[in-house]
């Protein structure tokens, strides 16, 4: 049972008591639902995170207020958390109807319910990008060197930032058969997206469509990582991947995004990637910073990997 009192200081804008409440919303978000009326009542819908269990009536409630008085980001994206069926049956009818007030948001629909580990595909049917399980993903140096071409940017060897077996419980949402490895640049994958494509036999190719950013200027080849990710027990629930901590890397479940949500698009159908895991930087090394996430799209081969950073 949460106390009462956390809830009235967080509707009085306590800071301490948000971070508390942002905590909870990780570790333990059903414990907010019966709350979240009264949250609501008081406007306050950030962090959206605590909106993760929303029941029926409080989405038809977040609905009706975008329908009667117009679209918020905030609004949106407690729906997108909420990953209710109705928040996306609302989000879908959006798409073609937008609700007052959409031309002042700076992304569209489908970015928004992206937020919450969903996306509603050009077809209209809606997608789960993120796994209901989640594993501690541990770290570990490799069991034999690493022997990797060099990037065709930098020159550093390439990095295998995972070598996974498809089997795995936490791959489950991805529907991936054989050897799923994911191979890129460590230094080149912290400036933009980078995509490989995969095979089932572990093969993990440098995709030659890969834009090289002007930003990224000459740099001196540099050693990856030596560490492999090993998965461990199952987390709680899916939303205890931690970007800041270390032990916070994690397989499957849904990611701790640093900035906002970053699902990319597939090269090969244009679809967005379902989402496989984060490596935080804390993880490699005591100062390390930063969280790399890896995505795949089992249908076309591709794989890619995303930083961010504060
Ligand atoms: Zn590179
Ligand atoms: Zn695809």
């Amino acid at each position: 049972m949460i106390d009462e009192e956390l809830i009235s200081r967080a509707i009085a804008d306590d800071d301490d008591a948000m971070e508390e409440l942002t905590e909870i919303a990780d570790s333990e978000p059903e414990r907010l639902v019966p709350y979240l009326g009264r949250l609501l009542d008081a406007d306050v819908l950030w962090p959206a995170t605590m909106y993760r269990y929303a029941p029926a009536d409080v989405v038809e409630r977040i609905i009706a207020l975008v329908d009667g008085d117009g679209v918020t980001g905030a609004r949106l994206l407690a729906l997108a958390n909420s990953r209710h069926q109705l928040a996306f049956e609302a989000m879908r009818r959006w798409i073609d109807q937008p609700p007052a007030g959409m031309d002042t948001l700076h992304v569209g629909m489908r970015e928004y319910a992206e937020e919450g580990g969903w996306t509603i595909d050009p077809d209209g049917s809606r997608r789960d990008l993120c796994g209901d399980a989640a594993f501690e993903w541990h770290l570990r140096e490799a069991p034999e060197p690493l022997f990797n071409p060099a990037c065709p940017w930098c020159a550093s060897p390439l990095w295998t930032a995972a070598d996974l077996d498809g089997a795995e419980p936490g791959l489950a949402h991805v529907g991936w058969t054989g050897r799923l490895r994911f191979r890129t640049c460590h230094f080149c994958s912290c400036y933009t997206t980078l995509f490989s494509e995969v095979t089932p036999d572990g093969g993990s190719t440098w995709w030659a469509g890969n834009v090289r950013p002007d930003y990224l200027g000459a740099a001196q080849p540099e050693e990856p990582p030596t560490k492999l990710p090993s998965p461990g027990p199952a987390r709680g629930n899916p939303f205890q991947a931690s970007a800041w901590s270390a032990g916070g890397s994690t397989l499957g479940g849904h990611p701790q995004w640093i900035q906002d949500a970053e699902h990319p698009g597939c090269p090969g159908c244009g679809r967005t990637m379902d989402y496989v895991g984060l490596l935080g930087g804390a993880d490699f090394d005591e100062y390390g910073e930063g969280a790399y996430y890896l995505h795949v799209h089992s249908a076309c081969g591709f794989a890619a990997v995303t930083y961010q950073q504060s």
